[in-house]
């Protein structure tokens, strides 16, 4: 059987320099390239940073064939292998040597003006004000109202999420292994007029949490966003956030460990 790959590039010179080498390595091995996921290959290669991996999973809307990471970005928390280890990753991938990292995403429901707009994340879902006035958000977990909420937002992470944005906010760092919501303040505001939780909270697979935006004490517009896309808003009745159906399958080798992985990026 001939195996058949499709190649997701950001296109900064280091990254066109990889995908080119790449091409012949694929083509000596006898691969074949995909156009789109039309031609049903069976593996997307991603070469750039985790920017360029996130964007590869939305333009590709949450496939259901795995990704492998090449690394010319800056951290590059997903990407599982550097620009010099493409024959080692070829002749890994023809012989099964591999794992697949299972990562599942962050879903919003955003109701409004009669209608309801669905974001799927892989890092994090974020609530926030769109300009410089605190928000107030009405926040209930398993449908009962637990806090108010005042000051900038608040972030929603998945698991994978946990060391991006959330880990910046002062948020836990998540082991993949473990199935939970984060929930990280942004910004939180603790006054004699303002009380609101200044930690994040950790919610099981099956809970969701609810946010009721207080327009009528909020100035200004709400932004929603879902990874690095945002949408404004003036009207919000209800969010609900929650894990997602959808998942994201990483191919990693022999030597992946998630804790290495955090010491040789984060410390
Ligand atoms: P970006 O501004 O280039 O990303 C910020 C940094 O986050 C980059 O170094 C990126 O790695 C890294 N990153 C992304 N996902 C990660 C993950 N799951 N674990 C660890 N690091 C991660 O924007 P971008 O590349 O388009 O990525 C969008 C993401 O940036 C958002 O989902 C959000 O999590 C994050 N962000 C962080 C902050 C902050 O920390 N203050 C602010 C805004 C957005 P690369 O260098 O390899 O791209
Ligand atoms: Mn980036």
């Amino acid at each position: 059987m001939t195996h058949k790959f499709i190649i997701h590039s950001n296109n900064t010179p280091s990254s066109k320099a990889t995908e080119e080498t790449l091409r012949e390595k694929l083509r000596l091995a006898g691969i074949e390239l995909a156009k789109s996921l039309d031609e049903n290959p069976e593996l997307i290669i991603c070469i750039g940073g985790d920017g360029a991996f996130l964007e590869a999973v939305h333009n590709y809307d949450f496939p259901s064939i795995p990704f492998i990471g090449i690394n010319t970005g800056h951290l590059g928390f997903f990407q599982e292998i550097a620009p010099d280890e493409l024959d080692k990753f070829i002749e890994n991938y023809l012989s099964n040597k591999y794992s697949i990292q299972r990562m599942t995403a962050v879903r919003a429901l955003v109701e409004h003006d009669h209608t309801i707009d669905e974001f799927t994340a892989l890092n994090e879902i974020i609530v926030r004000s769109s300009g410089n006035h605190s928000i107030h958000l009405d926040i209930s977990i398993g449908g009962g109202l637990i806090e108010r909420f005042s000051g900038d937002g608040v972030l929603i992470s998945s698991p994978a999420g946990s060391t991006a944005y959330n880990y910046s906010l002062g948020g836990s760092i998540v082991d993949p292994r473990l199935e939970l919501l984060q929930v990280t303040p942004i910004a939180p505001m603790n006054t004699t007029a303002y009380r609101s939780f200044t930690s994040s909270i950790l919610l099981p697979p099956n809970l969701s949490l609810g946010i009721n935006p207080d327009v009528v004490n909020s100035k200004g517009r709400l932004l929603v966003t879902h990874d690095s896309y945002g949408k404004e808003y003036d009207n919000v009745d209800n969010i609900e956030v929650m894990l997602s159906e959808q998942k994201v399958d990483l191919l990693r080798f022999d030597n992946y460990d998630f804790w290495t992985k955090v010491k040789s990026k984060f410390l």
